[in-house]
């Protein structure tokens, strides 16, 4: 199966994906753990994209398909994966339709996790102050007013993906400000498994 999870930062795609990962057993390619993972090994991909991650903007289309590119050719990966974070502009989709054309392959479902905006703030907030509790290190980027930068970069580049899927057809849609559970359950409906 291969399924893209889209939404606003904090929407819940991460938790949702890990949960998926357990269930179907094909892993979650995200974009941004791969981006952190360049960043903290200090690789030139990570030096380029470390300022504007830190700021909440985007890194640019070249180095997100070029990672998305080849992550996909990974052997854990031919049965299907679960994208989270990507694609983040039309010009990432655009260009993840034609590398999995160019395989001979499709995409299963484009789910959307629609939430209230401004509950994202707060959800954040507890994000952050969750992984301080439990001792694991807090993501720079959920600082308050880099999330707004974030929400921005979302609602500027980021919102008119989902127009792109359901064009063709391929979005579902669901409820993300229900309890995580009732998420999955709804998660589960709408990719049939
Ligand atoms: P995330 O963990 O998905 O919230 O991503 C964290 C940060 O990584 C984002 O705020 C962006 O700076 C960068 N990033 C992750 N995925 C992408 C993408 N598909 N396109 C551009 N930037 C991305």
């Amino acid at each position: 199966m291969r399924l893209i999870l889209l939404g606003p930062p904090g929407a819940g795609k991460g938790t949702q994906a890990v949960r998926l990962v357990e269930r179907l057993g094909i892993p979650q390619l995200s974009t941004g753990d791969m981006l952190r993972a360049a960043v903290a090994a200090e690789t030139p991909i990570g030096l380029k994209a470390k300022a504007v991650m830190e700021s909440g903007g985007l890194v640019s289309d070249d180095i997100v398909i070029g990672i998305v590119a080849d992550r996909i050719e990974e052997a854990d990966a031919r049965k299907g994966f679960i994208l989270d974070g990507f694609p983040r502009t039309v010009a990432q989709a655009e260009a993840l339709d034609r590398m999995l054309q160019q395989k001979g392959l499709k995409l299963d479902a484009v789910v959307e996790l629609v939430v209230d905006q401004d509950a994202l703030v707060h959800r954040i907030v507890k994000r952050a102050e969750d992984a301080k509790a439990a001792g694991q290190p807090v993501r720079k980027d959920d600082d308050p007013e880099v999330f707004k930068t974030r929400l921005a970069a979302y609602n500027r580049d980021t919102a008119v993906v989902s127009p792109y899927y359901e064009k063709t057809d391929r979005l579902k849609r669901i409820d993300g400000m229900q309890p995580i559970d009732a998420v999955t359950e709804a998660m589960k409906a709408a990719i049939g498994g």
